[in-house]
């Protein structure tokens, strides 16, 4: 999932035109190891105040009782809070007045403020803009599916990995978001669930991806923070399975060795897309640094340690790395691993010439995979329509 589109930062992406060419075997510019700058952030990016869902339920003890509140009002909010999803302080009767304001007033700032809802597939695809307290924006997306709700979720605002076909990084990296602001994003799309506001009926998130904005183990201490407060049963947390939440990466390794010992079964994805490092390098540019062969290293350490199966993502881009070869390269480098491939169509983002691989090329890509006995599917794209698919996630307010 991801998303972006943004029509009215066109303009400011013609400079990057070149970068945004189609690659081809005979084109592709010699590559240049180890020379891999990331983005800068424009000016380091101001966290917002903090709030309850920053802090463990002790934490937030804390906070209550150096605010003159009782230590066991903090179970209360959180009750209120993360239990019932009522974000509404003054119908919280089981607290006085003096409590709620008091709470209202310091540690429950307003985070994310709703700025466009867009939804689609008769409203079980809805996307959300936030615009953070610096004005910063970020997006989310609700997906509703038979069997469950997934929300893919941002880490920063923007993204410094400047992968070319990715509308997310071409403007560089903003600010790593605030464990507060990455858990409420779920929490919103939790309230609207609970309140019946998406089609389909009341229900429940039963799946978080960190596929939204930013490269997630780039802001690993408040990503982990956030995963954690989700999977701690409620009044605490939200109660959420460990093993509904996918974190993905561009693949970095040493983050990722780190996440293996969290103990926690999240499920691992790798953004992959070359089984090359020639390729590679110019479509991940991070693999200059951390290359295919360290990843998937780390990828089979955290299948070994965690028991879970890793996800490769591979966006299949015409004629740019949908070759036979490749599927046989990418085939022998996975099979008899703990895996499975996800292949996504490659989603439209502005200034890009690139496109989605012609229908046969990937029905040839899939069968060279299973040929090696490497479990594929193709994913279902959702939200294009509305910027909100894999890579189109911009966060434009118009
Ligand atoms: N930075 C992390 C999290 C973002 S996930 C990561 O890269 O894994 C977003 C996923 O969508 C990644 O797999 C990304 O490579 C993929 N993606 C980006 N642009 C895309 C596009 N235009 N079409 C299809 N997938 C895309």
């Amino acid at each position: 999932m991801k998303f972006s589109g943004c029509k009215s930062s066109l303009g400011a992406q013609l400079s990057r035109r070149e970068t945004l060419e189609p690659m081809t075997s005979q084109n592709l510019p010699t590559p240049k190891r180890g020379t891999f700058v990331e983005r800068a952030a424009k000016k380091p990016g101001k966290l917002p105040p903090r709030h309850i869902s920053d802090m463990t339920l002790a934490e937030r003890k804390e906070a209550v009782t150096a605010l003159g509140v009782p230590g066991f009002r903090a179970d209360q909010l959180s009750r209120q809070w993360f239990g019932r999803l009522n974000d509404d302080p003054t119908t919280w009767t089981d607290l006085n007045g003096s409590a709620r304001d008091t709470i209202r007033q310091e540690l429950l700032p307003d985070l994310l403020e709703p700025v466009r809802t867009l939804s689609c597939d008769n409203g079980t695809t809805v996307k959300q803009v936030w615009r953070l307290h610096d004005g910063s924006l970020v997006e989310s997306v609700l997906m509703r599916y038979p069997n469950r709700v997934t929300m893919c979720v941002s880490s920063q605002a923007g993204c410094a990995m400047n992968c070319p076909f990715c509308a997310t990084g071409q403007a560089g990296l903003t600010r790593n978001l605030s464990t507060a602001e990455i858990v409420e994003q779920v929490l919103a799309g939790a309230r609207m669930l609970a309140r019946g506001e998406v089609a389909g009926g009341p229900g429940r998130v039963s799946n978080v991806v960190l596929m939204g904005m930013g490269e997630p183990m780039a802001n690993y201490n408040r990503v982990i923070k956030a995963l954690r407060m989700l999977t701690t049963e409620a009044p605490e947390g939200l109660g959420m399975s460990a093993r509904g939440i996918t974190v993905s990466t561009v693949g970095l390794v040493p983050r990722m060795r780190q996440l293996a010992t969290e103990g926690l079964p999240f499920t691992l994805a790798v953004s992959l897309h070359a089984p090359d490092d020639e390729l590679r390098d110019e479509l991940v540019p991070i693999n200059n640094r951390f290359p295919v062969a360290e990843v998937l290293d780390a990828a089979w350490e955290y299948a070994a340690k965690t028991n879970r199966r890793v996800s490769i993502e591979y966006a299949m881009i015409k004629d740019i790395n949908d070759q036979r070869e490749r599927a046989e390269h990418l085939g022998r480098l996975l099979k008899g691993n703990l895996v499975h491939v996800n292949l996504i169509p490659l989603n439209p983002t502005p200034g890009s010439k690139w496109t989605a691989s012609r229908p046969e090329d990937e029905v040839a890509f899939v069968a060279a995979l299973e040929r090696h006995g490497v479990p594929v599917t193709v994913r279902d794209t959702r939200g294009r329509e509305i910027d909100g698919a894999c890579g189109q996630l911009a966060a434009t307010t118009s």
